[in-house]
């Protein structure tokens, strides 16, 4: 069928002899606006709105000209965009996958704001986002949302249309946006089921792999609801490149003892790590400072909330050491107890002591990814001897007693975590003495449907004394912070193996002010 618009395309391309910026109408292929809006990284002044122009997501360059593209942005106080308050044009370079982040000042605290982009003639749907309160502020309550893990083979987004239906200040994504793998089988009761959907590829090799696998995420309209609506505070865990790395360190081991002869070499890691981190920050309503740079990017950074609460983000992967004792849920070795040892790393966690020697807020907030809590692992209590999950704090005995000791210094420490698939909380004990509390969010699709309470959950509680809550359905957190207490409720859904769910608030874990540790409400 004869098509205005590719027609016109196509002329265009043809008549290109060097890059050029591409502003008039109808000259992109289709409607450019299809991966949706995000807005990010709120600051009491602003925050960061996103896009990116692709007219067909999963073709090579999205479907655009290899050419600058004008995007105009509008700010505005209302939803009809008759008062807007701050305008302007962004190009969109190919280089960065004709994406956009636009960081918006100027903008009044703690209220939401509009925003909308246009480009080629076409104007995209209408996001939405908060500022944050003014630094210091008398902030009495604050409500905000946990979520990540969101392997899209596994299941479909339906809780983040329930998380998009929330009055949320803001979300905090604690990584795993992607996975870089297709899943072979999947087990429900230790019966296979299919995957709900498939990933384009097999696995992700260079930038244009790590592209596509964002674009097809992107495409869900469940997922660009949730953008659409909420500030997101985006980290990454490994996922984003490959699972269970750390440093320049491809730990390829599933299912297998040992290395994997398809693991890179760190030099060839860092090859890979800059495409995926590339195509991580283009997709991701984040500051312009996390470009990454040498195949590093600086995630790690602080939110305030008036004087309410404190939230250091941290990036436990591109710093930390080898996971100890060849990785995987084993029994500790005495690597664990290795002196230099790393998580954070040295520079953040310097970073980070003298982020909480500032104070000045009532809860002080750790946002990070892998569970802090040393659990023993076992869910049969004949197993002789406690097994570590080696990939979290639990293998890193040194760095997670010094930032216990901080936290031991300190009132109201709240650490949020993701990773597991599953939702826990407990106390952090340090030496026998209760330190902080620490919030697990199960995930969005991970693991498919899941059920109330995996086998051997029981024994795992029994076993675990700092526990106070285990569940294994899919779903996310909701945090409602007052001055007297800190409320973390567990939402889940029914399932995720059909596009539409239910959910329901499964339990909720209060933390009261001056009293560390959490009791189950
Ligand atoms: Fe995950
Ligand atoms: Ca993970």
């Amino acid at each position: 069928m004869f098509n205005r618009r590719s027609f016109l395309a196509g002329a265009t391309l043809a008549g290109l002899a060097a890059p050029a910026i591409v502003r008039a109408q109808g000259l992109l292929r289709d409607f450019p606006f299809k991966l949706g809006v995000a807005a990010g990284d709120p600051a009491s002044d602003g925050f960061v709105i996103w896009t990116r122009l692709a007219p067909e997501p999963m073709e090579r360059h999205g479907g655009m000209p290899l050419a600058n593209v004008p995007v105009d942005w509008e700010v505005a106080s209302d939803t009809g965009f008759r008062d807007v308050v701050a305008k302007g044009t962004e190009l969109a370079r190919p280089e960065l996958g004709h994406s956009v982040h636009v960081e918006i000042a100027g903008l009044q605290p703690d209220r939401p704001y509009y925003y909308r982009f246009t480009a080629a003639g076409e104007r995209s749907l209408r996001g939405r986002a908060r500022t944050l309160p003014a630094p210091g502020a008398k902030v009495e309550a604050l409500k905000f949302g946990v979520a990540g893990c969101q392997h899209y083979e596994s299941g479909f987004y339906g809780a983040y249309r329930h998380l998009a239906r929330e009055e949320l200040a803001f979300v905090y994504h604690y990584g795993d946006f992607i996975y870089e793998y297709q899943q072979d089988y999947l087990y429900d009761s230790g019966l296979p089921i299919r995957p709900v959907r498939r990933y384009a590829q097999r696995a992700l090799i260079d930038l244009d792999d790590f592209r596509n696998a964002y674009a097809q995420t992107l495409l869900d309209i469940d997922q660009q609801a949730v953008r659409s609506v909420h500030a997101h505070l985006s980290s990454f865990d490994d996922h984003e490149i490959r699972n269970d790395w750390v440093s320049d360190i491809d730990n390829w081991k599933m299912g297998l003892d040992g290395n994997d002869p398809d693991a890179a070499p760190p030099e060839v890691f860092m090859l890979k790590k800059q495409a995926a981190m590339q195509a991580w920050y283009e997709h991701m309503p984040v500051r312009k400072a996390l470009l990454p740079r040498g195949g590093m990017v600086a995630a790690h950074r602080e939110f305030r909330y008036g004087d309410l609460m404190a939230m250091q983000l941290l990036d436990t992967r591109q710093y930390r050491s080898d996971q100890p004792c060849g990785d995987g849920f084993k029994p500790a070795c005495a690597e664990v107890s290795g002196k230099d040892a790393q998580v954070l790393g040295k520079a953040q966690e310097d970073w980070l002591a003298r982020n909480l020697a500032r104070g000045g807020a009532t809860w002080n907030t750790i946002a990070q990814q892998v569970t802090m809590m040393s659990l023993d692992r076992r869910r049969k209590p004949d197993e002789p001897a406690k097994i570590l999950n080696l990939d979290s704090w639990a293998g890193y005995e040194a760095p997670r007693e010094r930032i216990l000791s901080r936290f031991a210094g300190l009132k109201n420490c709240v650490v949020l975590t993701g990773d597991e698939h599953q939702n826990f909380c407990g106390d952090l004990v340090l030496k026998d003495k209760v330190v902080g509390a620490e919030f697990v969010a199960t995930s969005i699709s991970s693991g498919g449907d899941g059920s109330d309470k995996r086998q051997g959950t029981d024994d795992w509680l029994q076993l675990n004394p700092e526990l106070k809550f285990a569940n294994d359905l899919r779903g996310y957190l909701v945090c409602e912070v007052g001055r007297e207490a800190w409320q973390t409720h567990f939402m889940v859904v029914d399932k995720v193996t059909t596009p539409v769910n239910t959910l329901s608030k499964r339990a909720t874990g209060v933390v009261e002010n001056g009293v560390a540790g959490i009791r189950m409400a």
